[in-house]
């Protein structure tokens, strides 16, 4: 999916978040859209200074050598891909169950949950040092599964498309629910995770597919939006949400992490 199908795609959302709202926005102002997009283009920085030359080193060589799972099946090209695309997705469920149960991780992981509203600039909403403590366990993935440049590519396109959709607050028909969320994580699904209560919270952890919450135990659909509020306990009021705070968060914050 190109860069520009990303863009219309962001753009989309967030017009039919304004008509189908799913959720009551606790901060509608533009303030808190700029604090996002600022904690987003840290984060962008570092990935292009971190991430992307270590990946791009690992899949170009993986390429040469065969290396890892996917090569080594030597399935046709659409097959290789896709099986690519669905490891991918099944070591990223495993590595936000890590964000969430070891405690150094959550710290960074906080940033993106203390958001107090939950939509589209959400999904744009993590902490640098987040992407940082990823980039071992993406160069992981890529020799373990065998990823090359294109598959990479491929399965970071996918997941940001339907990461963007599944933060928005976009209120679907029931049947296209109904019907999205028994394969995709719908923002219904998602927003279940993004909720104060922390048995809430620990589940729905997939990005991509649904069948690894179903797999592990940790899907839930049995909360209605009306009843969820988004946050963590105790950095619910605008003034623990801000730039510097969520910046500094993982690092000074002597609260309760939830
Ligand atoms: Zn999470």
């Amino acid at each position: 999916m190109p860069s520009v199908l990303l863009l219309a795609l962001a753009a989309t959302l967030i017009w039919l978040e304004r008509l189908r709202p799913l959720r009551r926005r606790v901060d509608p102002g533009p303030r808190r859209v700029a604090r996002n997009l600022a904690i987003s283009a840290v984060t962008v920085a570092t990935l292009q200074a971190t991430e992307r030359p270590v990946v791009r080193r690992l899949t170009r060589w993986v390429e040469r050598r065969g290396w890892g799972i996917v090569p080594g099946l030597r399935l046709p090209g659409w097959l290789a891909a896709a099986l690519t695309v669905v490891l991918f997705d099944y070591t990223l469920y495993l590595w936000h169950i890590l964000l969430h149960r070891v405690p150094l991780l959550w710290r960074f992981h906080l940033a993106h949950h203390i958001d107090l509203d939950l939509d589209v600039t959400t999904a744009l909403r993590f902490h640098f040092g987040e992407f940082l403590l990823s980039v071992p366990w993406r160069a992981a993935q890529i020799l373990l599964v065998g990823a090359t440049p294109r598959t990479l590519e491929l399965w970071q396109r996918l997941t940001l498309a339907e990461v963007l959709f599944h933060h928005s607050n976009l209120r679907l028909p029931g049947r296209i629910e109904r019907w999205l969320s028994r394969t995709i994580v719908t923002p219904r699904l998602h927003g279940i995770h993004h909720s104060t209560v922390q048995a809430e919270r620990n589940s729905n952890f997939s990005s991509g597919l649904v069948v690894w919450d179903a797999l592990h135990g940790t899907l839930r659909r049995d909360v209605p939006q009306r009843s969820i509020t988004i946050g963590v306990p105790p950095y619910l009021d605008e003034a623990a949400v801000k730039l510097g705070r969520t910046l500094l968060i993982p690092f000074v914050s002597p609260r309760d992490r939830g």
